[in-house]
């Protein structure tokens, strides 16, 4: 199963949520501080569009 870690030091989640916008299986969800939550790690299918995307670059996919 993937980690998904955000760096939430880099993350400009408050102005683009793109990584909950472009999961494919919906692993992130708006937040209460404004920033993605993780909520279904184990849908990850390793695809890394989120990482590629994120223009914080604050998304990292380990496996
Ligand atoms: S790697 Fe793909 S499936 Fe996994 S969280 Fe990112 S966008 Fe979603």
């Amino acid at each position: 199963m993937a980690k998904i870690v955000i760096d939430y030091s880099k993350c400009v989640g408050d102005r683009d949520k793109i990584c909950v916008e472009i999961c494919p299986v919906s692993v992130f969800r708006n937040g209460k501080s404004k920033k993605p939550a993780i909520v279904n790690e184990e849908n990850c299918i390793l695809c890394r569009t989120c990482q590629v995307n994120c223009p914080g670059q604050a998304i990292k996919i380990l496996t």
